[in-house]
């Protein structure tokens, strides 16, 4: 088990506005472990994203973040890519997290509760081209 790709996962459900994350694998804790088919599933209120049927614990993470990431918008208002041969806001696992190459400023969803995804969407509908620079200035400031 990759510890750096599960906290990765654990850490990009939480920044996409999951309700919860859950890591686990089914069968019984008789049968031999090679046996076990890992899962990883993102919670939201009425839905889940979930990658299973995976080997290991770090792979069904890896699987479960490229289902948040794919088909994803950024913060930037870009389309997530995770290849660089596709147009698009390039992510990349850097070190213990999922991580953009743009510094658009994170997108706050006003009043919405934890895995409300029309909350999530109607907020990134706000977000102007190119994303939201003030505040990412702002922000810059303010750790000065
Ligand atoms: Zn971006």
């Amino acid at each position: 088990m990759n510890d750096d790709i599960v906290i990765a996962c654990t850490n990009l459900a939480n920044r996409a506005g999951a309700a919860g994350f859950e890591i686990g694998h089914t069968g019984d804790d008789d049968e031999p472990a090679e046996d076990a088919k890992w899962y990883a599933v993102a919670t939201y209120q009425g839905a889940r994203i979930i990658s299973d049927g995976h080997r290991s614990p770090t792979a069904a993470a890896l699987g479960l973040a490229e289902r948040l990431l794919t088909g994803a918008t950024c913060r930037c208002t870009q389309p997530v890519t995770l290849s660089d041969g596709q147009p698009g806001c390039r992510w990349r696992l850097v070190g213990q997290r999922w991580e953009p190459s743009c510094d658009a400023a994170p997108v706050r969803v006003p009043g919405g509760r934890r895995g409300d995804m029309a909350a999530i969407q109607h907020a990134m509908a706000q977000v102007p081209p190119g994303g939201n620079r003030a505040s990412r200035r702002a922000a810059k400031r303010r750790r000065r």
